[in-house]
Parts: structure tokens; sequence; C-alpha cells
């Protein structure tokens, strides 16, 4: 028997990944899924109606590269393709994305040709970044922050308007605690082995491609030939854990709702019990833990402190999410994908997302604005009201897109400890908590966003690696 502790797109993927590989079945292993709430899917929310969707966490998919691709077979085998649409290149959420700095939103470079423009708010073209890239010597480093890094090789503005709003818009962090692997792993290795970013790309050049080798569903090819910048689900992105729970609920995977796990007893190396709050135990064979890095701790901390105080170490932050949607004929927007505010702004918003531009069949101008993330205590204090992140929302659209329009209806959502933050040593500390469980056979796999990517690729990802390691 194998339980899988989390009902999120981790914790099905895994479910997923275990069903396909046969290990369920071919074993007779029967599979328990445990979710504490009364809905599988984690942050993925969608609340519908005809005329808009409020996505109240993800809303849209990477497909590029190993970790993207792998989705899209995913999606395909789940017979999902017909609700995929694509957001191709020469559409606007793809070409016109934005940065709201200095009292003005700038347009961010999409092409080469822009590279060699000087684009407001840069004072000089950004190639002029690869040459500061040139001349700069290189420092030997374990690890750096992302922001030092780019500071160092590309220069403050770079660090400050491209790379520092890009971190807010993926994981509501600070660049300047973000690990440099988080995003630029290959980058930082080129400075550290052939002395700079520019010589380290000369050299790859000549090298052969390493690429893992990945069987490609149709779904995933058409996206390679169509040049798919992202894609989203017709329908709302809920569809997506919707599909995987039936789809593990046929295959008679036993999950269970309103079952949250407040303690895990490890008995030997194949024997560990899950305590859920209502006091039943349920024993199994194999533990895949898809919670948070901070509720895994809490559930291992009596027998394993050492290992609870690893996994506590990995920082969340908490993201305000305010949904507008403005009943009008005329879009209020410019289309676009929607803007994000740099940090050095010193702004209560993180940035907006035109949903009205990104996502299909919605009538009138649908935006999300996000607020906090890294800065959320510092700038709303502990128990701030949803009513006032509402008024600090419709102050900042009306201010910076000039949106005068009250919104004919809204949602306001305070997403507490939703996004980790890879922080300096964030790797390291992931390789010492898997070493430990090692050592100490410990019958447990650790899925989902704490430890190998805060994207939905890489959960889902993630879930297959740990997956095929525990069945070779
Ligand atoms: C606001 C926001 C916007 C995002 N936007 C994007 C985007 O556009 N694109 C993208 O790729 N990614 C995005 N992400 C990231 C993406 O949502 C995550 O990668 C993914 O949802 C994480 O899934 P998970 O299963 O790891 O975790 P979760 O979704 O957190 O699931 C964990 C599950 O475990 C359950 N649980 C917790 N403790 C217990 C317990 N003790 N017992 C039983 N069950 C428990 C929870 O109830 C939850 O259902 C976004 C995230 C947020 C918060």
């Amino acid at each position: 028997m194998a339980a899988i502790l989390g009902g999120g797109l981790g914790g099905l993927s895994t479910g997923y990944y275990l069903l396909k590989n046969n290990i369920i079945n071919n074993n007779n292993l029967k599979l328990f899924l445990l979710e504490a709430t009364n809905f599988c899917g984690g942050w993925i929310k969608s609340i519908k109606t005809k005329d808009y969707i409020f996505e109240q966490g993800p809303r849209t998919i990477r497909p590029k590269g190993i970790v993207g691709l792998n989705t899209l077979n995913m999606i395909q085998d789940l017979g999902l393709s017909e609700h995929i649409v694509p957001i191709r290149p020469d559409h606007p959420a793809a070409k016109n994305r934005m940065i709201y700095a200095k009292n003005n939103l700038h347009l961010l470079p999409s092409s080469l040709k822009s590279m060699f423009r000087k684009i407001t708010p840069f004072s000089k073209p950004l190639i002029f970044a690869l040459l500061n890239d040139i001349k700069q010597p290189n420092k030997h480093l374990q690890d750096d922050s992302i922001y030092n890094f780019v500071e160092r090789r590309f220069g403050k503005e770079i660090a400050d308007y491209a790379v520092s709003p890009m971190i807010c818009g993926i994981c509501a962090g600070d660049a300047k605690e973000i690990s440099v692997k988080f995003l630029m792993k290959t980058l930082f290795e080129w400075e550290q082995t052939h002395g700079g970013v520019v010589k380290g790309m000369i050299r790859s050049l000549f090298k052969p491609n390493s690429d893992e080798d990945l069987e490609l569903s149709d779904l995933a090819r058409k996206s390679q030939e169509e040049k798919w910048n992202v894609y989203t689900i017709r329908g709302g992105l809920d569809i997506f854990p919707l599909t995987l729970h039936n789809y593990l609920k046929e295959n008679d995977v036993n999950i269970k709702l309103n079952t949250k796990i407040e303690e895990i007893e490890f008995v030997d190396s194949g024997t560990v019990v899950l305590k859920d709050i209502a006091g039943e135990r349920t024993e199994v064979n194999h533990v895949y833990s898809s919670i948070p890095a901070y509720s895994l701790a809490n559930l291992v901390s009596n027998q394993h402190p050492e290992l609870a105080q690893d996994l506590r170490d990995i920082p969340f932050v908490t993201v305000g999410i305010v949904n507008l949607h403005f009943a009008t004929d005329k879009s209020l927007i410019t289309p676009a994908f929607g803007f994000l505010v740099p940090p050095i702004e010193n702004s209560p918003i993180l940035g907006v997302v035109f949903d009205s531009c990104c996502i299909p069949d919605q009538n009138g101008t649908v935006l999300t604005v996000m607020l906090g993330g890294r800065w959320f205590k510092e700038k709303f204090g502990d128990d701030v009201k949803v009513t006032t992140l509402y008024d600090i929302a419709v102050k900042e659209i009306s201010s910076i897109l000039n949106i005068t329009e009250k919104p004919s209806a809204y949602n306001v959502n305070i997403l507490h400890r939703c996004i980790p933050q890879y922080v300096i040593g964030h790797y390291e500390r992931v390789d010492k908590i898997r070493q430990y469980i090692k050592d100490k056979n410990l019958p447990i796999s650790l899925v989902g966003s704490s430890y190998d990517g805060v994207g939905i690729n890489d959960v889902i990802y993630s879930a297959k690696t740990q997956v095929l390691k525990d069945c070779t």
C-alpha cells in the first residue's frame, strides 16, 4: 500500500505516474490520496460565470523545455488537447509584456532587433549589457542571489528593471534573496567555468545538445511547430486537476477528502502510519508527500526534529489576489499580457494580468491584481482586511491604467504561504533533506512545489522523476 499526501497538482500527478508506470497495478498495491480540504487542485481554483473566469491561482502554462513538453504529453493523454488555447508568438499577450516604472508603462523588448535600440526605462540599448559581461572578471562562488549575479554581469538597470520584476511575476519574491540557480543555473555555470556568460555561450555552441530524450505527443510537437509562447485551458485551469482527479478515481485510487494528516510515524523502512485529524490511522509501505515543506515539518517533527528544521527553513510568501470584471462593451486595456512593477518602485502591487486578453471567451475587461508576496507583511501587516486589498487594487489600476469605471464583479483572496522561495542555498538544502531520508531509510518521497521548481510544469515533472526513481 502507498499513500499520496496532498491533492494539489503535485499529488494528483504522482498518482497519474504511479498508475501509468503500473507500479500500483503490477504490485497489487492499494493507493490512497489524502487531502485536507474538500476538493483536489490545491492553489488551482477557477470561479466561472457566463461572462468571465476569475483564476485565483495559476492561469497560464509554459510549453517550452523538457518540463513543458512533458506536461503537454500528459494533457494529451488525459484527453484535454481540445481544451488547450495556445498563445502564439504573434498574439498581443506574447508580444506585449510591460513593466510599470518611473510613473509610466514600458514595453519590454520581445525581439533580437529591439536589443539594439534604446528602450525606456533602460538608459542604453540592451546589447551594452553583453559588453559589460565580457569586460567583467568572474567571481568564484557556490551560489549567489540572482540580483547580484545579473548586476555583476549585465549591470544594475537590468537587475532592477528586467530581472527583479520577472522574479515577482514568477514567485512573488525578492531577486536579492532568490538563488541564481532558480532561473539562471546555466548562465551561472558559464560564469563559474568559462569566466562569463558570453564566453560560456560561445563555447556551448560547439557542444552536442545533451537534452534528455522525450517522446513527444502530437500536442507537444504542435506547440514546437507553432512556437507557442504560453497556453491556457478553455473553461478554466481547474479542468486540469479535475480531469486528473477523475482519472485517479476511475483507476480505483482511494481519494479521501477532508482528511488532514496531523502526524507521520515511521515504523520501519517499509511501514509508515499516517494519523489524521479525526484520529484515523492509515498504514502504508510508502508515502509520497506533496504538501508544502512547512506542513510536512509539523508531521515529522516528533521523530525527526533535524529533518523538520530543514523543511521549515524553506520560506514561503503570501500573495493577495484581486480579480476584477468590468462589464463594458469596449475593452478598457491595450491588448497585452499585463505588467509587473519592479520592487525598486516600492508599490503595494506586484503586477496586473490582463486576463481578458490571455484567457478566451470573456465578455468585458477582466484583470487580476497581485499584491504583497515577499513584502506582504511589510506593506499590509498581519491581519489586513480583504476590503483594504480591494481598495488598493482599484486605486492602483485607476492611476496606472486610467480605469475609472467601477468593477461589476470582483473576488479578493489572501493566499497564505502559497509560493515557496528558492533562496540562496535552496538546492543544497533539498539535497541534504533527501540525503537524510536516504540515510535513515525512511519510506517517503518528496514531490510538489517546495523542492524541484515552483511552476506547474516543475511540479508535474518532479512527480514523474520521484515515481520513476522508486521503480528503478
Ligand atoms: C497566485 C499563484 C499564481 C501562480 N501562477 C502560476 C502560473 O501562472 N503558471 C504556473 O506554471 N504556476 C503558477 N503557480 C504555481 C502553481 O500553482 C504551483 O506550482 C502548483 O499549484 C503547486 O502544486 P502542489 O501540488 O505542489 O501544491 P499545492 O497546490 O499547495 O497542493 C498541496 C495540497 O496539499 C494539501 N495539504 C496540505 N497539508 C495537508 C495535510 N496535512 N494533510 C492533507 N493534505 C494537506 C493542501 O490542501 C493542497 O491541496 C502559481 C501559484 C500561485 C499561488
